[in-house]
């Protein structure tokens, strides 16, 4: 697909080479109140921060289910997260203590988020699909003192099998206190609106984020408050965030983007953000971009690929004229994909690459930069990245290897939760983080996604992206979504294999197979074409909506498929 020129307009980075040129950290640094006065928070700068100075009768959240309908301003924000650090306090939260939050996207979860933020704390966001064998794991693992749940969600807390929890505070209005059961809502109307914020230093821990489990058994990622220099710039210059903003971002806050990406950079940024509660759906989304004029909206290949299964006819039947810049992370894009939304909102999706381990986004496509389709764009101003061999030696333009950082950005991880030697495994060669995915740059900087490290495909000796392939089989007609493995071969060491959920109206054929087959080959090469393919109604996936190679892989050999907690139904 051929490139897209760069968006014109009045944006936040203007010139892409010469932002990289003059960078220097310091100077966003300097744009912190903290600066001049030494005192360090996140929520302080996210929220009692603009509601102190010009911004306090701003909207800052929009928030909508199927049963509420609510809006809060920076001044609002400021007092319910006061009174929710204040409930903390009460039930003898510290500096450094860890409060886990295990609820669906309501008002109260940003409320508690915040305010154990203000005091200190390290918050822990557990997203509401995990059975009880994942919430064990996750909570057990950090040691949590203090957990936010509701009353459905509590079956699945295994209270007396955690010795470090102390309280659990429920988040309805009829529960009744039982010993450590405490009800949240009637303790948050009656805590006092003010707090006095715990000052933190900056490398003090803010949030702790289990990963996605895609590859394997979730990590425990630690993120301190300097992270908010990264959080900020990214609004900046990649979301282009500007004052009269309105923004979605769609993800849950159990995986990092919600935070990140739904708390942190559009508060820090001071624009006013929209929450959507509930499910997936269509006309839902539709209309939530109709309904608040969202103007800058971030969401995920997954989404995207279902928006484009609902049909062209329903996007038609809503005004979604507001948005002026549209985002995607958390799985490679598919050209066809960026094709649609040109098609459909007139809009480029901008593609950003990072990972939970990097806290923020790392390579991505920019309004004032000409993208190209299928790659992930070029490093943020900040932040240098290379494709290096197996010891570590840059590789030529156009050759596959490691994607690695070169060590130390703001909002970089600072542990792995009680597991060093995992920590240190990402460090192993001198002066880089190694991603664990695998990528070329072109001779213009771009870089290009091919797939996880262990993913990557070796067919009769050449080396084969799994994302080219499952790409390219989404571009047919017939094929909604598409997962592809290496399967072990005596003759070819490896052959493609392809897993495929076809859109509906379409049925398994040998001519259909055939077509698809050739469409790869004649599309892409003889070589990448699948040599085996299975049909599926859906492909296994997880809650955050990544297509989990492992467990297909696992289903083909008879493998144990390992840890599921992340896994959707
Ligand atoms: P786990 O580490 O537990 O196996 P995970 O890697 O899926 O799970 P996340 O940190 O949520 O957990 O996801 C980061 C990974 O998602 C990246 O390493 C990359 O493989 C993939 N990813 C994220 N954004 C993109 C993108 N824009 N293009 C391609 N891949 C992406
Ligand atoms: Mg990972």
């Amino acid at each position: 697909m051929k490139a897209l020129p760069a968006i014109e307009g009045n944006h936040n980075l203007k010139n892409y080479e010469e932002a990289v040129q003059n960078f220097d950290w310091e100077n966003v640094r300097k744009t912190f109140s903290w600066h001049k006065t030494g005192k360090v928070n996140l929520a302080y700068e996210a929220i009692d921060y603009h509601a102190e100075n010009g911004k306090g009768e701003q909207v800052a959240l929009y928030y909508s289910d199927a049963r509420r309908d609510e809006s809060y301003t920076f001044a609002e924000m400021k007092t319910f997260s006061n009174k929710a650090a204040n409930v903390l306090k009460e039930a003898n939260v510290k500096k450094g203590d860890r409060v886990f939050i295990f609820m669906p996207r309501t008002p109260e979860l940003y409320f508690t988020l915040l305010g154990a933020i203000k005091i200190g704390a390290i918050v822990g966001p557990l997203f509401e699909a995990f059975m009880e064998g994942a919430v064990r794991d996750r909570l057990e693992d950090s040691g949590a003192k203090v957990l936010i749940t509701t009353p459905t969600l509590l079956e699945r807390v295994p209270f007396d099998d955690l010795p470090d929890l102390e309280t659990v505070l429920v988040a309805d209005e009829t529960y009744e206190d039982n010993g450590p059961f405490l009800q949240l809502n009637k303790r948050l109307q009656a805590a006092p609106s003010d707090v006095a914020i715990e000052w933190v230093d900056r490398e003090d821990g803010l949030i702790l984020h289990y990963t996605s489990g895609s590859t394997g058994k979730p990590k425990g990622v630690l993120h301190v408050h300097e992270a908010m220099v990264q959080h900020y710039h990214t609004a900046k210059v990649v979301l282009d965030l500007q004052p009269d903003d309105i923004y979605w971002c769609t993800a849950d806050p159990g995986w990092v983007t919600g935070t990140s990406y739904g708390i942190f950079a559009p508060w820090l940024a001071g624009v006013t953000n929209v929450v959507r509660g509930g499910r997936f759906s269509p006309t839902d989304w539709y209309e939530t971009i109709q309904r608040y004029k969202v103007t800058v909206w971030y969401s995920a290949p997954t989404a995207f690929r279902m928006l484009m299964s609902a049909g062209d006819e329903l996007v038609k039947q809503y005004d979604l004229s507001s948005l002026r810049h549209v985002l995607s992370v958390g799985e490679p894009l598919n050209p066809e994909v960026v094709r649609w939304g040109v098609k459909v909102f007139d809009k480029r999706i901008h593609d950003t690459w990072w990972m939970t381990e990097t806290g923020a986004q790392m390579i991505c496509n920019y309004p004032a930069m000409e993208i190209r389709p299928g790659s992930m764009g070029k490093p943020i101003p900040g932040v240098e990245a290379a494709i290096i061999d197996d010891r570590g030696n840059e590789l030529p333009p156009n050759r596959m290897g490691n994607l690695a950082i070169k060590k130390g950005w703001p909002a970089m991880m600072r542990a792995i939760w009680n597991n060093e030697a995992k920590y240190q495994s990402y460090f192993e060669l001198d002066g880089w983080y190694v991603s664990g995915d695998s990528a070329y740059m072109d001779e213009d900087g771009y870089f290009w996604f091919q797939g996880r490290i262990d993913d990557v495909i070796m067919t009769a000796g050449e080396r084969v992206g799994p994302f080219e392939v499952e790409s390219k089989l989404v571009e047919h007609p017939a094929v909604a979504e598409a997962g592809v493995i290496g399967k072990p071969d005596p003759v070819r060491g490896e052959i493609i294999k392809a897993f495929i959920a076809l859109r509906q109206g379409y049925e398994v054929t040998d001519e259909l197979k055939e077509e698809i087959r050739q469409f790869v080959k004649t599309g892409l090469a003889a070589h990448a074409a699948p040599r085996e393919m299975e049909f599926r109604k859906s492909l296994p996936k997880t809650r955050s909506g990544k297509i989990m190679r492992r467990v297909l892989k696992a289903w083909e050999l008879d493998l144990p498929t390992g840890d599921l907690s992340t896994m959707e139904d």
